[in-house]
């Protein structure tokens, strides 16, 4: 037994059952043996690849993507630029050196890094030491200044907690997870039906059959940075995968070593992510006072920015080896197909509706 299982039993011993989204709260941020507190889960040796760790261009095209946003935000002398769950700090390390092409860019800013785990933190901190620029860390949106902000999220709301409900005979019901007769841990479903319901869900679980399962998220979130764009300007640009309508059906996963595994089996050793709901996500934003530019597929996003002259560019100066890893990388960010994230992941801007046109959704 892992020593939060442990501790998640004793838990559920003394309170009863927990919901699915205090389960992975725990098994992801756990302050001593959640999975991101005690390692670094990104690259081959670990258990996941994210695009800024296949290579430097998605890094570099966001860099450039909020660059051309504070332009067209006027310039402000003071922004921040903010990155959500941050992982290595290679996408920041990578976006921060490709936006030197505007050079009064970097002057005006003040780096916020919104990071939960120390471990990562740290990580961060070695990554981007050799900047000469302000960074600050946080660990929740609530604490970033009252400015113009320009936020960067990726693969971030899909780590955030989701909630499950099964819908049966009299309503939907919160699944929780609690202890089966052998003490191990095993889902159920709370005996009560989840009160208002319909204001969670859209109107068209309605028709859903019985046994059917629905996830959600909070949308504290979204809804800070809806109002802080719409306030102070700016955008969130979120990168993620998940499915543009809301619906029934499982996404919650467990990944180790690239591959699945049983969500219960083993935690604070397995990542745990639930894939977006972009409409949701859309809804919360738009309620908060933002205008929603998107979601269009990664792929399509990144061919706007330019990701094809870029590789090409890259290309020009690599050697036969380097270059067919060029490609590969081209292939694995913008193109289709299960094995490739172009049309699995999608992007979505959550923008200041005084901002006009947003670079890569309306160009
Ligand atoms: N953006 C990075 C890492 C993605 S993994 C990349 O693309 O490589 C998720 C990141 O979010 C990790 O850095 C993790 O520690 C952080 N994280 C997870 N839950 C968080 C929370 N509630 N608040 C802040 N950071 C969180």
């Amino acid at each position: 037994m892992t020593p939060l299982e442990a501790d998640i039993r004793r838990i559920i011993a003394v309170d009863g059952p927990m919901s699915v989204a205090a389960f992975m709260a725990l098994c992801l941020g756990h302050p001593l043996h959640g999975y991101y507190t005690t390692r670094d889960p990104f690259g081959r040796g670990g258990d996941f690849t994210t695009a800024p760790e296949v290579s430097q261009m998605f890094g570099e095209l966001i860099g450039l993507w909020a660059a051309a946003l504070w332009q067209a935000m006027g310039t402000p002398a003071r922004l921040a630029l903010v990155e959500l769950g941050p992982g290595r700090g290679t996408l920041m390390a990578d976006a921060l050196r490709a936006a030197r092409a505007v050079p009064a860019f970097r002057p005006a800013l003040r780096v916020h890094l919104v990071e939960t785990s120390p471990a990562l933190q740290r990580f961060q901190q070695e990554r981007l030491a050799g900047l000469d620029l302000p960074i600050a860390w946080c660990r929740d949106v609530a604490e970033l200044p009252d400015r113009p902000l320009i936020v960067i999220a990726n693969e971030f709301f899909d780590a955030l907690p989701v909630h499950q409900a099964v819908k049966a005979a009299g309503g939907w019901h919160e699944r929780m997870i609690g202890l089966g007769r052998d003490g191990a841990l095993a889902f159920a479903l709370h005996p009560d039906p989840i009160p208002g319901f319909e204001a969670i869900a859209p109107g068209g679980l309605a028709g859903a059959p019985a046994g059917s399962l629905y996830e959600w998220r909070s949308g504290e979130v979204v809804a800070d940075l809806a109002r802080r764009v719409a306030r102070n300007g700016g955008a969130a640009l979120a990168i993620d995968y998940g499915h543009v309508d809301s619906a029934v059906g499982e996404t919650l996963q467990a990944v180790r070593r690239h591959a699945f595994a049983d969500p219960l089996a083993t935690p604070g050793e397995v990542d745990l992510t639930a894939h977006v709901d972009f409409a949701a996500l859309a809804r919360t934003a738009a309620r908060a006072g933002a205008r929603v530019h998107g979601p269009i597929p990664q792929g399509e996003f990144l061919r706007r920015l330019g990701i094809e002259a870029r590789a090409a560019a890259l290309k020009a100066a690599a050697t036969p080896a380097l270059a067919a890893d060029i490609d590969a990388a081209l292939a694995r960010l913008a193109g289709a197909g299960r094995d490739a994230m172009g049309e699995l992941f999608k992007a979505v801007a959550v923008a200041d509706p005084k901002l006009g046109a947003v670079a890569g959704f309306d160009s």
